[in-house]
């Protein structure tokens, strides 16, 4: 399959978002290169081309920075979650730069900016993200910590493990306030607890928090074998005991840790994190 790039206008750049700790989306591109088989996200586009050939077709958001200017003299400031159904660092970021020109544009005008990312790209906007560091977070998506993770057949054009977790090292260093997405945890790939234990102990030597999410079952995952044989993992799965074992080392090494999921529904005394779902299905 060849890689496509459409562009489009928009009207509208900003988004509410429906997360507490979230005010405003913003995703300066639909569909996203990186192609993860299990994305979410293809669900909430209405562009049936990128869904329908998800990590091949990519639309760029062609004068969005025109309408953000705009946008930031109008309304109310507040934290503007960057990449919440795109990564805002996939590789056309490279050459469009309008991750890069809109958190500073966000910036000057007050308003302080989260980005969730697979890719080091993010690198590249050290000099911004350090210049309103008082605004930004960063939070780096860890799904694993091998060479050889068996997540590659998930994830397989986001930056490898080890890239993202220097990434994320060299952003901390630099004052970056830093967080670890870890998930989602797909049981046989990424549920080892020695693996859990070593992002636990690079989220604690860099004063990371660190939430966890399962692998949630869509319809579109019953479509692809592969998927549909994870999806039934997931269901049967006793994601009680494993987040017990999961929090447990959380407590021993000290890191504060975060879940996804219902997890609360059954008797946890961690603090509840908004479910990955309700994140992509907030009003856009
Ligand atoms: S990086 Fe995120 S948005 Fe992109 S395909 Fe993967 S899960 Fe989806």
């Amino acid at each position: 399959m060849r890689f496509r790039v459409l562009e489009v206008n928009i009207t509208t750049a900003l988004s509410r978002s429906g997360l507490p700790d979230l005010d405003y989306a913003l995703n300066p591109y639909i569909g996203c290169s990186h192609g993860c088989l299990y994305c979410y996200a293809k669900e909430y586009t209405r562009f049936s081309e990128v869904a329908e050939n998800w990590g091949w077709v990519v639309v760029v958001k062609r004068n969005l920075l025109d309408v953000l200017a705009k946008e930031v003299k109008r309304v109310r400031r507040g934290v503007v979650g960057l990449g919440t159904i795109t990564d805002a660092y996939q590789p056309i970021e490279a050459l469009y730069k309008l991750s890069r020109k809109a958190i500073e544009l966000l910036a000057v005008n007050g308003f302080s900016i989260s980005i969730q990312t697979k890719s080091s790209l993010i690198l590249r906007d050290l000099d911004v993200l350090k210049r309103y560091s008082k605004q930004i977070d960063v939070g780096f998506t860890i799904t694993s910590t091998k060479i050889d993770s068996e997540m590659r057949v998930l994830e397989p054009f986001s930056s490898p493990p080890m890239a993202r977790i220097e990434a994320l090292k060299r952003l901390a260093r630099e004052g970056i306030k830093t967080w670890v997405f870890y998930g989602p945890i797909v049981p046989g790939f990424n549920d080892d607890l020695e693996e859990i234990a070593e992002v636990l102990q690079i989220a604690k030597e860099i004063g990371s928090a660190v939430y966890f999410d399962k692998l949630r079952v869509k319809k579109f995952m019953w479509r692809n074998s592969l998927l549909a044989e994870l999806a039934k993992k997931s269901l049967e799965y006793n994601w009680g005991r494993f987040m017990d074992r999961v929090f447990a080392l959380c407590q021993e090494l000290g890191v504060e840790c975060r879940y996804g999921f219902e997890y609360a529904e059954e008797g946890a005394s961690v603090e509840h994190y908004k479910t990955l779902d309700e994140y992509i299905s907030r009003p856009q």
